[in-house]
């Protein structure tokens, strides 16, 4: 039996500490059953199986690498460290393996628009790509504030043929983008589909998205057996919505000896309360339609990674914190820019500053470990997208 506990709603755990559900308006809920219908029809489907693997391999360019780090290993001293590179997908992240699993799903139900919220673009891009593949039009939300700020993956998916739309309500950041995808959804739902970015959001979006991340730990594992005979000691991502990080430690939950760590953005410290930490310092609430761990003051929500950005997590990671099956911790924005240059050096990999969070608590835990130990990594994109944000933080010049 799994430890996982998890009812037809979507309700993760059983008695008075329960998350996720759907806590929405019924015009919206309608139209999440529907997807949730799809789903359930089509995720063990063989055919659908068939065409989500073939695009894995052929345009996402999976299985990617599980990498010893082995620089990294010898330098630190102390446990063995790989990385599940998924720097190396199709648009340089791991968002592809969702975005793809969803545009299938919305290709079945008849949708003839996609529509998505993004925060810092990421999103967005993942959406636009995968919406120019399958030749179906695409409006992306995003708040007025972050298209300025993110003017190049504006740009980006404006290439790739999707129409962009700036929410101008309230703050104009994500809160207001998603409310005003969602209002779309509601009145469109008869030939939309919503296509939502991380393992958060109301009822079945973060089963959905666990289930086409999955494929992370699904390679990691046989790739770990492969390559040393054994399950790792520890596996350990990333957590902003946590998308990446339930995609690596699912297929590993009812491995008892495998210890999850998931690693939050401590910003500029968790005392300060200008985080995105609330497993790590939030409690049980309501956020975007479903219950999960929700920081104290979400409009101090910050973290040097933009990716990270939410102040609300995954119902997922909320059931575990909640029955111990995981550990969160958090690492703060001055050591994870010190680890997206160390990995950079000493392994010629420049990870994304997201993925960085992982590296950085990696590497204050290598150490204490023996060198029989094992760790897996997701390293859950690159950092190209980073580089000039880092030059800035770093004082580099670049003008001529
Ligand atoms: C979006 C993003 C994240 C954070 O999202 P999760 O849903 O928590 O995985 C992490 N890393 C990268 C590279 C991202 O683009």
């Amino acid at each position: 039996m799994s430890v996982v506990k998890v009812s037809e709603l979507g309700v993760y755990g059983e008695g008075e500490l329960t998350f996720g559900g759907s806590y929405v308006p019924e015009m919206l809920q309608g139209a999440l059953d529907k997807v949730a219908e799809a789903f359930l029809q089509y995720k063990d489907d063989p055919e659908f199986i068939a065409e989500y693997r073939y695009y894995m391999k052929e345009y996402v360019g999976r299985p990617n690498p599980l990498y010893y780090a082995k620089n990294l290993s010898e330098q630190l001293g102390g446990a063995k460290i790989y990385l599940k590179r998924e720097d190396l997908n199709h648009t340089g992240a791991h968002k592809i393996n969702n975005t793809i699993g969803q545009i299938l799903l919305a290709k079945r139900m008849g949708a003839k628009r996609i529509i998505a919220e993004t925060g810092a673009g990421q999103h967005g891009v993942a959406t636009a790509t995968v919406a120019a593949l399958m030749n179906i039009p695409c409006t992306i939300y995003m708040g007025e504030v972050d298209t300025k700020r993110q003017a190049l993956n504006v740009f980006r998916m404006e290439l790739l043929g999707a129409k962009v739309v700036a929410a101008k309500s309230g703050n104009r950041t994500l809160k207001e983008a998603v409310d005003e995808a969602l209002m779309d959804f509601a009145q469109n739902a008869e030939d939309t589909f919503y296509l939502l970015g991380s393992a958060v959001g109301p009822h079945p979006y973060p089963l959905m998205v666990r289930h086409f991340q999955s494929i992370i730990g699904q390679e990691a594992k046989e790739q770990i057996l492969e390559k040393e005979g054994r399950l790792p000691d520890y596996v350990m991502a990333c957590v902003g919505g946590g998308s990446n990080a339930i995609g690596l430690f699912y297929p590993f939950v009812d491995d008892l000896s495998v210890k999850m760590i998931g690693v939050e953005p401590g910003g500029r410290g968790i005392d300060t309360g200008y985080h995105a930490a609330p497993l790590t310092a939030g409690k049980p609430d309501i956020i975007h339609g479903f219950k999960c761990y929700v920081m104290d003051d979400a409009d101090k929500c910050h973290s040097i990674a933009a990716g990270l950005d939410y102040p609300g997590v995954g119902p997922e990671h909320s059931y575990y914190k909640a029955i111990g099956r995981a550990e969160y911790v958090s690492v703060n924005d001055g050591e994870a820019l010190d680890a997206f240059q160390r990995l950079s050096k000493t392994e010629g990999i420049i990870p994304a500053l997201e993925s960085s969070h992982a590296v950085a608590y990696a590497m204050k835990l290598a150490p204490t470990l023996s060198n029989d130990q094992i760790i897996v990594i997701n390293l859950s994109g690159r950092g190209d997208k980073d580089v000039a944000q880092v030059a800035e933080m770093l004082g580099a010049d670049l003008s001529e």
